[in-house]
């Protein structure tokens, strides 16, 4: 599998050294070739440039993401994912389900943001490719798809100018609360679950994890 999506990604010219560790670090993640990802991907870098910053490796940026569940080109959010560097697991990946190919890119060290879409006219190329409506509507799993019918859609967008993927509002001011970060544990006195102690309830002095409260959450 790693030597097939290299493989692919080396067919792509227009990329740096950097951008392309990156793309097949992000189509390892993301376990398919589609047209999806490679939108937010290009969007992501686009989003950082405007910004000026670099891709995040701690908690200072945070992308909210417009797309929903059950919606073709979903995918785009692990794009914007892997080349933003907002990811789930640091808690700065977000989403704010509108089905929309948007997102929101926040840095919260200097309060500025930048609003990102993907291009209708992108959208419209995809969505009438054969992926979708030869293979994806009739329930064919992205996995299953031919090659040679995923991956142009999958390449076609580092072809072009940023400007022509998406359209980029701001930069503008946005300031998100900055949370203090819990590093205390406790130990639910119910089932013997581990609790982050920000999440944790007492219950006559005794720490209870959300699951074994009696109180509704
Ligand atoms: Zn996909
Ligand atoms: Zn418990």
């Amino acid at each position: 599998m790693f030597t097939r999506n290299r493989e692919l990604i080396d067919e792509i010219a227009a990329l740096s050294a950097d951008e392309r560790e990156y793309l097949y670090a992000a189509l390892t993640l993301h376990g398919h070739a589609c047209g999806g990802m490679p939108m937010g991907f290009v969007g992501g870098l686009a989003a950082l440039r405007a910004l000026g910053i670099e891709r995040e490796r701690n908690m200072d940026t945070v992308a909210i993401v417009h797309a929903g569940r059950g919606h073709a080109a979903g995918c785009f959010v692990d794009g914007v994912q892997f080349a933003t560097g907002c990811t789930f697991g640091k808690g700065v990946m977000q989403r704010a389900p509108k089905g929309k190919w948007s997102f929101e890119l926040i840095h919260k060290p200097s309060g500025r943001a930048v609003r990102v879409r993907i291009r209708n006219a992108i959208l419209d190329r995809a969505f009438a490719a054969p992926f979708i409506t030869d293979y994806r509507k009739k329930g064919v799993r992205p996995t299953d798809i031919p090659a040679q019918v995923a991956h142009p859609g999958f390449k076609r967008l580092f072809g072009l100018d940023a400007e022509e993927v998406v359209k980029i509002e701001g930069p503008y001011e946005r300031h998100l609360p900055k949370p203090k970060p819990c590093f205390e544990r406790v130990v639910c006195s119910v089932c013997g679950a581990s609790v982050a102690e920000n999440y944790a309830r007492r219950e006559e002095g005794a720490a209870v994890c959300v699951d074994c409260t009696h109180y509704a959450s």
